[in-house]
């Protein structure tokens, strides 16, 4: 474990992050002869329970959004107790570069959340506000009316969740009918980004 690298540590292409008898490579990392190494200029993201190693950008030549600025991204993963978000619009102005933003559990309602699954999941597209940029991560979070899932895919079919009635909250998959949480936007589903 001598060359193994910590959580939160910048990283560059090429650099060696551990060995594949360690640690499983995921997002942003590739193998060469059981060598884990980074493909993203970023920080290293260690998940202990599934042992899995990812590195997230940060963007090269973009201007970071402001500490408030309300962005829009689709979550790309979910490790431990954060989902990362690659964001795809800050304000008014759509991002072609990658750009990832972390939203912790403790940051998606106002109300407890327990799981982060509970509330939004891979795939889903998210509104979320700017909290942080502590060292050089975007933190994010939903809490707030208009702020949270404004589309989602039902996770059994991959058709459109679609909203019941906005008081109950509630999303059932207009194809198979399963019935589905998230923390959404006051207005999810209305095409809005
Ligand atoms: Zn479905």
């Amino acid at each position: 474990m001598s060359n193994t690298r910590r959580s939160g540590e910048f990283i560059v292409p090429g650099e060696r992050i551990g060995v594949i008898e360690e640690f499983i490579p995921n997002f942003g990392t590739y193998v060469q002869d059981g060598v884990i190494y980074s493909r993203n200029v970023g920080y290293v993201s260690f998940d202990s329970a599934t042992r899995k190693v990812s590195v997230y950008t940060v963007a090269k030549g973009l201007s970071f959004p402001k500490i408030g600025s309300i962005v829009v991204g689709h979550v790309v993963n979910i490790q431990g107790l954060t989902a990362f978000m690659r964001i795809v619009k800050i304000g008014k102005k759509h991002l072609s570069g990658f750009l990832t933003g972390a939203l912790h559990v403790s940051d998606i309602d106002t109300k407890y959340t327990k799981e982060v699954l509970s509330a939004v999941k891979v795939g889903d597209l998210v509104r979320a506000k700017v909290i942080s940029d502590a060292n050089r991560i975007l933190h994010l979070t939903t809490k707030g009316e208009n702020l949270g899932v404004i589309l989602a895919l039902c996770s059994k079919c991959g058709g459109t969740l679609l909203l019941k009635n906005r008081k109950s909250k509630k999303l059932y998959c207009g194809k198979c009918g399963n019935f589905e949480t998230r923390k959404i936007a006051s207005d999810y589903g209305a095409g809005n980004m």
